[in-house]
C-alpha cells in the first residue's frame, strides 16, 4: 500500500489536459473530498475556471459534509476527525463549490416521506459536467437474513442505526427511526447485549456501550465528546452487565485490528472473558501456516493480546461490566413475541475454503438486545433516467474496472467514475479510501488529457454547460453552501461551549436549516 507521503509526492506529477474539466462529485465523505483535493492540486490554480482550468462541484444529501467522518467515526476518537481540516481547505478553493442538502437520484423517483432535501436527477446534472464521480458510500446495513431479523421484533438493531444514533445523524433521530426507540429503553432492560460480527464497527459499538453505561465507574467519560446530550443521558442509565460478540469463525479470523482490540482490553474496570486455551492454540497453529508475513505478524500479535486478556481481571468483582467473544457461533433465529427474548445460534465449523458452515449443534442464549454488525452496503441511486449507472447487485457496488464505470458488457462508460466504499465495497479505513480516491482523480485527469468522450458529450453537448443545473436554482428546499455549513458548524460549537464539549450537534435537518434560513 502507498504511504500518505508517497501519495503526496505522486500528486506532484501533472498531466496535460486537452479540454476544460467540470467534475461533479456525488457524496462528501473522504473519497469525494480526497478526489477533489487531488484534482484541484494537479492543476495550476492560476488557470482558474477558464478553458484550460478545472471546476469541482460536490453534491451531498445532508446539509453537513464529511460522511462517515462525522457520522461513523466514534466520538471518543476525535483525532481521526482531524482530516476535516484538510477537507475545509479544499472547500475554500475558489474552483470548488459545495451543494449540501441535495440528494442526487438516478432519475425521477417517488419523493421519500418527509425528505427535507432537494433532489436532482443525473439527467439534469449530465449536460453541465464533463465527468461525474460517484462517491456516495454505503449507507445501508447488510441484512442478517435469519428468521426474526426482518424488523418485526423490538430490541434488534443494525450497528449502522446504533452508530448513527450515538453520532447524532438526523436519520437516526427522526421520529419512527429504528434507533429512536433506544431513547425509551429502561436501564434495567439493558443488561445483556449480543453483538453479531467481529469487525472494528462491532468493537466501536461494544466500547461505547461499556464506556458509558451506568455500571461502569468510568461512566460519563463520553460526556465531553461530541456525542449528543440526549444520547449521553440515555446510555448512562443502562445497567450493562455483559456485552457478547458472536463470531461465526475462530480467533484467527476476526476482522478487528490490534489497536482497537488493545483499547478494549485496557478499558477502565471492564473485564474480558478469557478465550478457551484450545481455541487459541488452534488459532495460533493456523496463523503459523500463513504465507503472508504481514498478516502473520499482525495476527500473532492479536492472538497474544487475546491470550493476555484484559487489564481488569475477569474475576475482579461480580458487578464489573464484562465483554467476551463467543467463537464459532452464527445466528440461526431471533426468538420472542414482539420483543427479542432469546437467540438461537448455530455452532459452526470452517470448511476447506475458510467459510463458516453450520454443524448440527445449536445453542440458545437469553439476550435483552441484539445489534447486528455484519457490514454496510451500497445501493443504486433511486429512479431511472437516460443516464444510467450499472450496479453490481451481487457485490453491492457500482460496476467498475479500476474506478471507471463499466456497462453490462464490461465497456467503459465515458465520463463516469466511482470511488470509495461505493467502488470497493464497505471495507477499508480513511487512508485506504484516500489512496483509492487519488487513483480515480488521476484516471479522470487522464481521460480529459486524452480528449476522450465525456459525460456532457454523451448527452449531446460538445462542452459542459457552465453554471449550475437549473433544477438547483428552482429547488423548493434550501441548498446549503459551504459557507452555510460553516455557520451551522459555528452554531454547534457555540452550543457545545457551556457543556465543555467540542460541539453539540443538531439532531434534525430542520434545526440545521433554521441556522441558515
Ligand atoms: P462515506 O464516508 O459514507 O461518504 C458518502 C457520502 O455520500 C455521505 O456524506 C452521504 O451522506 C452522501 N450521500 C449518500 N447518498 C447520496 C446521494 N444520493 N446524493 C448525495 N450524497 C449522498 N476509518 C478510519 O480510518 N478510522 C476510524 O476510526 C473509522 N471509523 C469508522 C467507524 C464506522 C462506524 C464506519 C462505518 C467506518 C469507519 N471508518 C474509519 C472507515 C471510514 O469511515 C471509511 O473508509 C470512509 O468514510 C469511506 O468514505 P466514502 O467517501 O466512500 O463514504
Ligand atoms: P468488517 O470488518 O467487514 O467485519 C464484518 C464482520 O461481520 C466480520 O466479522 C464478518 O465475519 C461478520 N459477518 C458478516 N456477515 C455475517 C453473517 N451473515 N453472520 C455473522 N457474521 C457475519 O466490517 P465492519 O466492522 O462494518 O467495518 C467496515 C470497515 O470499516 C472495516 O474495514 C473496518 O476496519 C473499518 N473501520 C475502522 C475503524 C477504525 O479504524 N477504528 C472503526 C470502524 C470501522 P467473517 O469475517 O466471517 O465474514
Amino acid at each position: 500500500m502507498f504511504s500518505p507521503t508517497r501519495v503526496a509526492r505522486l500528486a506532484a506529477s501533472r498531466i496535460q489536459q486537452a479540454q476544460p474539466l467540470r467534475l461533479a462529485v456525488i457524496g462528501s465523505g473522504p473519497s469525494g473530498f480526497y478526489a477533489a483535493s487531488r484534482m484541484l492540486d494537479s492543476f495550476d490554480p492560476s488557470y482558474g475556471t477558464g478553458s484550460d482550468g478545472v471546476e469541482v462541484h460536490m453534491y451531498e444529501r445532508l446539509p453537513t459534509p464529511f460522511g462517515l467522518v462525522r457520522y461513523g467515526v466514534a466520538p471518543d476518537h476525535p483525532e481521526v476527525k482531524n482530516v476535516e481540516h484538510k477537507f475545509d481547505k479544499v472547500a475554500r478553493d475558489p474552483r470548488f463549490r459545495f451543494f449540501g442538502n441535495v440528494r442526487v437520484t438516478g432519475g425521477p423517483a417517488p419523493p421519500l416521506a418527509h425528505d427535507p432535501c432537494a433532489a436532482i436527477a443525473l439527467d439534469q446534472l449530465a449536460p453541465h459536467y464533463t465527468q461525474v464521480l460517484f462517491a456516495y458510500g454505503a449507507s445501508e446495513a447488510r441484512h442478517l437474513d435469519v428468521p426474526g431479523s426482518d424488523g418485526a421484533l423490538d430490541n434488534v438493531y443494525a450497528a449502522l442505526d446504533f452508530v448513527e444514533w450515538y453520532n447524532g445523524h438526523p436519520d437516526a433521530h427522526a421520529p419512527g427511526a429504528p434507533a429512536a426507540a433506544l431513547a425509551s429503553v429502561r436501564g434495567e432492560d439493558m443488561r445483556r447485549i449480543a453483538v453479531v460480527g467481529a469487525g472494528n464497527v462491532a468493537l466501536d459499538v461494544a466500547r461505547i456501550l461499556l464506556k458509558q453505561c451506568a455500571t461502569s465507574p468510568a461512566s460519563l467519560s463520553l460526556a465531553k465528546t461530541d456525542m449528543p446530550e440526549p444520547v449521553v443521558a440515555c446510555l448512562s442509565t443502562w445497567q450493562l452487565e455483559d456485552v457478547n460478540l458472536y463470531v461465526r469463525r475462530g480467533p484467527a479470523h476476526v476482522a478487528f485490528t490490534n489497536k482497537e482490540l488493545r483499547e478494549m482490553l485496557t478499558l477502565t474496570n471492564v473485564a474480558f472473558r478469557p478465550v478457551d486455551r484450545p481455541l487459541l492454540q488452534a488459532a495460533q497453529a493456523t496463523v503459523r501456516e500463513s504465507t503472508d508475513a504481514g498478516t502473520k505478524r499482525a495476527k500473532t500479535r492479536l492472538l497474544a493480546q487475546l491470550e493476555k486478556g484484559s487489564k481488569t481481571p475477569w474475576d475482579a468483582t461480580p458487578t464489573t461490566p464484562r465483554w467476551g467473544l463467543s467463537f464459532f457461533r452464527a445466528p440461526a433465529a431471533l426468538l420472542g413475541s414482539q420483543t427479542l427474548e432469546r437467540v438461537q445460534w448455530n455452532k459452526t465449523h470452517i470448511d476447506a475454503a475458510g467459510r463458516a458452515q453450520p454443524t448440527d449443534d445449536t445453542e440458545t442464549t437469553q439476550e435483552d438486545h441484539l445489534i447486528s454488525s455484519v457490514g454496510y452496503r451500497s445501493t443504486p441511486l433511486a429512479g431511472h433516467g437516460a443516464v444510467s449507472v450499472p450496479f453490481d447487485a451481487k457485490r453491492s457496488v457500482i460496476s467498475n474496472t479500476r474506478n471507471r464505470i463499466t456497462d453490462e458488457t464490461g465497456r467503459v462508460c465515458p465520463g463516469l467514475f466511482v470511488s470509495g466504499w461505493l467502488a470497493t465495497g464497505p471495507v477499508g479505513v480513511i487512508v485506504s479510501t484516500m489512496v483509492d480516491a487519488y487513483g480515480v482523480a488521476d484516471e479522470i485527469r487522464r481521460e480529459c488529457a486524452e480528449g476522450a468522450a465525456t459525460l456532457c458529450a454523451s448527452v449531446g453537448h460538445a462542452e459542459a454547460v457552465p453554471g449550475i443545473p437549473a433544477a438547483l436554482e428552482h429547488a423548493h428546499r434550501k441548498v446549503v453552501s459551504f459557507d452555510d455549513w460553516l455557520q451551522i458548524d459555528r452554531a454547534e460549537q457555540e452550543r457545545g461551549k457551556p457543556l465543555g464539549k467540542p460541539r453539540e450537534k443538531f439532531l434534525s435537518v430542520d434545526a440545521m436549516l433554521r441556522v441558515v434560513e
